[in-house]
């Protein structure tokens, strides 16, 4: 079970993210699109054990609900609050992780990042299984791995 949030972002100016609950939010964002002519996506879920954190983030989000359990919130509360839940919450990852971009200014290689609302920083979520719940240096690697998937964090994502 899990608290999740979705973003329908066909507007970027004008878009509004839910905070629901679900025992499979894969299968609920396929209920949601049907019959909403706007693209909704994913944004990140947190695990739970019951429907309380969700009760929690409508009330404490409460004046910026629009109706039922869509609200004006932003991206980076969404990421406050998987921050705060990060042993137990997973960003939706985005396909081209780690496609190169380009270079900045000063010639150094930029990267497509894992989330696609916000730069999010390497240490914090996984860009391979999404978790937000660390990393563990490997010293005989010379790196750093996800706790979790296993996953070898290189500082260039
Ligand atoms: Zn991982």
């Amino acid at each position: 079970m899990c608290t999740y949030f979705i973003i329908e972002n066909e507007d970027s100016d004008n878009s509004r993210i839910k905070i629901g609950f679900s025992r499979a939010p894969n299968d609920r964002i396929i209920q949601l699109q049907t019959g909403n002519s706007r693209k909704l996506a994913i944004m990140g879920w947190v695990e739970t054990a019951d429907q309380s954190h969700e009760k929690q983030l409508h009330k404490k989000y409460e004046k910026y609900r629009l109706n039922g359990e869509w609200f004006s919130i932003e991206p980076w509360n969404v990421l406050d609050e998987l921050k705060t839940e990060s042993t137990s919450s997973f960003i939706c990852v985005q396909a081209n992780v780690g496609e190169f971009l380009g270079c900045d200014n000063d010639a150094v290689p930029e990267y497509i990042g894992p989330w696609e609302w916000l730069d999010t920083e390497i240490d914090e979520f996984c860009p391979q299984c999404g978790w937000g719940g660390g990393v563990h240096y490997n010293s005989a690697l010379g790196l750093e791995n996800c706790l979790r998937c296993g996953y070898p964090i290189f500082n260039n994502l």
